[in-house]
């Protein structure tokens, strides 16, 4: 069987090793840089990661394909998971009994300031308003605030929530990236019980930035996310190594204009011409898919939603200081930026208290991320404006260490030599509308009644996250496959 993989992020990758190991003679189309969001370079004779850095335990595909490959060795748990708000000009520990955002205790909510005195008792609305019957999807904004209003959802479920899709969440569906808040939400009439005797302490979203305090899966007290100490760019590396090494896979470096129909299975339509294969899988972000399968499923309403998806763009700004300039205890895993601030920065890893592989002796690194829905400013700063902004907003938010103390906040702490890197990423982040999974699934079922040798996978398909993506690829592929055996 002859198949072809459109897009070489880990979503293709999978779904090309999935094929691979099923017997498939495999070819795998990608324009760029195989691994897609995922890269890790060196930074001051480190693997640091410039887009993703932690796998999410409790979506079992993303581990399971590491130990699969033979990194299994390398996986590595973060080695703290603590983090702060930036919220009403200081910095605040997230309160205890969060589930995604969401309050499943309202005492240490009251406790952590970050909420007003009317803000709390409009929450408390929530123990006491009568049931509103939920909806298949609502926006998270929405979902929270109809239950403990809107001043938590702002405060709390826009910075916990929003930022990991570095985008608002009046516009994201709450099936989407919250689907336990919306099964809890149609439990009962309170939210804030149906969350606590769920029994759930904060699962985790998809995307890792700084931990909600919650960092064990529930259950099975194992880490609730692993790294790589090569950097989770070692698994795309490997992954094409393994495909076109073991496999005998081919990587053609070219972008994909079209599939289109053709007997039995697909012609892949690139600048170079065509080329027809059994089966194909499209791992491509929207809305280039929706081009992409215009004539595959022409009309289908997912392509009209893919179209429109709106995606927004981030960076990532990594910085070294010297030991000592900050005052980081060391179970902090970083900070949230809570909306209402000038800052660019939306949140912040600390590096060395996560991953202590990622720093050489004596250094303190630091991962910013900027950049939002709406908040491109980053975008016009060449890297060392953006670093040099970046380095002055770590100063007035971070406790100093001794090499900062009797220091002016003002003036900004400088980086080590080297010690900088700017990682942009345009248009990383989809943004999922309301009805983003029953569109999705819509689409799906358009492929299988009219154009079963072609399946789709990858973020703008499904969920954001590395794991949920490994799965996506490799189930697309046994899709097609399966198809193509019983054809
Ligand atoms: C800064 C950042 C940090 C993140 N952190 C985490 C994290 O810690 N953990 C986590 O689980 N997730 C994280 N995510 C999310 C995660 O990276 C993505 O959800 C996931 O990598 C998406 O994979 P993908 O294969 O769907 O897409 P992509 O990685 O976008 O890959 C798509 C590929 O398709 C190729 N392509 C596009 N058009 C064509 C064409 N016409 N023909 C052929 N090829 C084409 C592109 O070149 C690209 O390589 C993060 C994302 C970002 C941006």
């Amino acid at each position: 069987m002859r198949a072809a993989v459109v897009g070489g992020g880990i979503a293709g990758l999978s779904a090309a090793w999935e094929l691979a190991c099923l017997g498939a003679e495999v070819t795998v189309f990608e324009p760029g840089r195989p691994g897609g969001k995922l890269l890790t370079t060196d930074f001051l004779g480190r693997p640091v990661d410039e887009g993703p850095d932690a796998l999410l335990a409790r979506v079992p595909e993303g581990v399971g394909l590491c130990r699969e490959l033979g990194l299994g060795d390398r996986l590595v748990a973060p080695a703290a998971s603590r983090a702060l708000l930036w919220s009403g000009g200081r910095l605040r520990p997230l309160p205890e009994g969060l589930v995604l955002g969401a309050p499943a205790r309202l005492l240490p909510l009251a406790r952590s300031g970050i909420v007003s005195v009317p803000g709390l008792l409009r929450a408390l609305g929530d123990l006491v308003l009568p049931h509103r019957p939920v909806q298949d999807d609502a926006s998270v904004f929405d979902l929270v605030a109809g239950r403990f209003g809107p001043e938590v959802a702002d405060k709390l479920i826009e910075p916990l929530v929003g930022s990991i899709y570095a985008g608002t969440t009046r516009g994201l569906s709450a099936a989407t990236v919250a689907p336990q808040l919306l099964r809890a939400a149609g439990q009962g009439r309170s939210l804030l019980l149906a969350l606590r005797s769920s029994g759930r302490a904060a699962p985790g979203p998809a995307r890792p930035g700084p931990r909600t305090p919650a960092a064990r899966t529930p259950g099975t007290g194992e880490a609730a996310f692993q790294g790589l100490l090569t950097g989770l760019g070692s698994l795309p590396s490997t992954l094409v190594d393994r495909l076109v090494g073991d496999k005998g896979a081919r990587l053609v470096g070219e972008a994909v204009n079209a599939l289109e129909v053709s007997g039995t299975g697909v012609d892949v339509v690139t600048g170079a011409g065509r080329t027809w294969f059994d089966v194909a899988v499209a791992a491509v972000p929207a809305p280039g898919a929706a081009q992409l399968l215009g004539s595959v499923v022409p009309g289908e309403q997912g392509l009209r939603h893919l179209a429109a998806t709106r995606f927004s763009s981030v960076a990532i700004v990594t910085l070294a200081f010297a030991q000592g300039t900050w005052d980081l205890p060391a179970d902090l895993s970083g900070l949230l930026v809570a909306p209402g601030s000038d800052m660019l920065m939306t949140a912040c890893s600390f590096g060395t208290n996560k991953w202590p592989h990622w720093s050489a002796p004596g250094t303190t690194v630091v991962r910013v991320s900027v950049g939002k829905l709406g908040d491109e400013r980053w975008a016009d700063m060449d890297d060392e404006v953006l670093a040099g902004r970046c380095c002055a907003e770590l100063g007035a938010v971070l406790p100093p260490g001794p090499l900062r103390s009797g220091i002016d906040r003002h003036l900004a702490p400088v980086p080590l030599p080297g010690g900088t890197r700017v990682s942009r990423w345009p248009s990383a982040l989809p943004q999922y509308a309301v009805g983003h999974l029953s569109a999705m699934s819509g689409l799906r079922e358009a492929l299988a009644r009219t154009a079963p040798m072609v399946a789709v996978a990858g973020a703008s398909f499904g969920r954001v996250g590395v794991p949920a993506n490994i799965a996506a690829g490799r189930e697309a592929a046994r899709t097609v496959h399966a198809h193509a055996t019983r054809a």
